[in-house]
């Protein structure tokens, strides 16, 4: 294992990964004085550091999250900024509005922090692209075999069958999905023909800086504006999954409810979810096109975090690839993105 030869430009640190050349963190696990996120997700973009880089794609979905007394820059993708003699170039990464990897150069060495990242079209951010480099620093939230995504086109019809149906039968739809990122792609494949589209409040955050950056979305109304006797027949209404079972849901009537998440692949997460329906549509790399992302980067090496590291990283040294678990966690808890929901529905 050669994970020492690329230790002056990163290193695995118990605060997160570590530029030394540079002297920064890249999404760092706790405060430090320089850090690059790779996006606003609050297990990435993390409170109470000094100065943050981001992208400038990203900038208003990161000031939402983050303390405006820190100070701030912001990069566009595939612009270079020298600090202490490190190249910081920030390449799309596909997974939500503004999400970037972090392509570090230094002494012709090259590695990228891919943060999360997904390689299929979404029409609320631009498309990961493949960055060249000696180590490359994936995720691995669903990097197993049995989860395959289909083609997002399929599952927004299925989306808005189901809407369809449901408000045939003077239902109201529920469909829940994270507050930033996942709903406002939910939002961007609904079709608006077939009846009024609602927030949820933490939803409806995501939408305003959404917005504000220029992505376009159908016309959304905020629950907390309608009056409590509103007539939500035929409606769609985009929740947060925290918000399921909770007496805010009263107000609907009859209500259909489904979840849209990556999770919905493995059947004991719908059971439990207790949603009608479950949609498979994740902001992440399955497991086909995580160890096609790994190809197309070609990396001397390769660093596997968040999820299944140690079985991603196993099956890549089985098929001659060089690779590192950074933690040794067998798969994620779920329930992680749970909290997260909780602490932005609460927020
Ligand atoms: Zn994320
Ligand atoms: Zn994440």
């Amino acid at each position: 294992m050669s994970i020492i030869q690329h230790s002056n430009l990163l290193q695995n640190t118990e605060r997160g990964l570590y530029c030394p050349a540079g002297d920064f963190y890249v999404d760092p696990k706790r405060p430090v004085k320089r850090a690059v996120i790779t996006h606003a997700h609050s297990d990435h973009a993390r409170w109470g550091c000094e100065h943050y880089l981001s992208s400038t794609a990203g900038e208003h979905l990161v000031r939402m999250r983050l303390s405006p007394d820190a100070e701030f820059d912001f990069l566009r993708y595939g612009e270079t900024i020298t600090h202490h003699g490190v190249k910081v170039t920030l390449f799309p990464a596909g997974h939500i509005l503004g999400s970037a990897q972090v392509r570090l150069e230094h002494n012709g060495r090259v590695a990228v922090v891919a943060g999360d990242y997904k390689l299929g079209p979404d029409s609320t951010c631009a498309s990961w692209e493949p960055v060249p480099c000696d180590l490359f620093v994936t995720e691995s939230t669903f990097a197993l075999p049995v989860y395959r995504w289909r083609d997002q086109t399929e599952i927004f019809a299925e989306v808005n069958a189901w809407w369809k149906a449901s408000a045939e039968e003077d239902k109201c739809c529920l469909l829940y999905g994270y507050a930033v990122g996942k709903s406002q792609r939910l939002l961007a494949g609904l079709d608006a023909s077939i009846g009024p589209i609602y927030t949820h409040g933490a939803v409806e955050k995501g939408v305003a800086a959404y917005r504000a950056s220029g992505v376009e979305l159908p016309e959304t109304i905020y629950v907390g504006e309608v009056e409590r006797k509103a007539d939500f027949r035929g409606a769609m209404v985009v929740a947060v999954p925290s918000a399921h079972g909770t007496p805010w849901m009263r107000r609907f009537g009859k209500v259909s409810a489904a979840m849209a998440s990556g999770w919905m692949m493995v059947r004991g997460t719908r059971r439990r979810r207790a949603a009608d329906r479950g949609f498979v549509l994740s902001d992440h790399v399955d497991w086909a096109t995580t160890l096609k992302a790994i190809e197309l980067c070609d990396p001397e090496q390769v660093w596997v975090h968040h999820g299944y590291s140690a079985i991603l990283a196993r099956y890549l040294q089985s098929i001659g690839r060089d690779a590192v678990a950074l933690d040794q966690a067998e798969r994620r808890d779920e329930n992680e993105d749970d909290e997260i929901d909780q602490a932005e529905a609460n927020a």
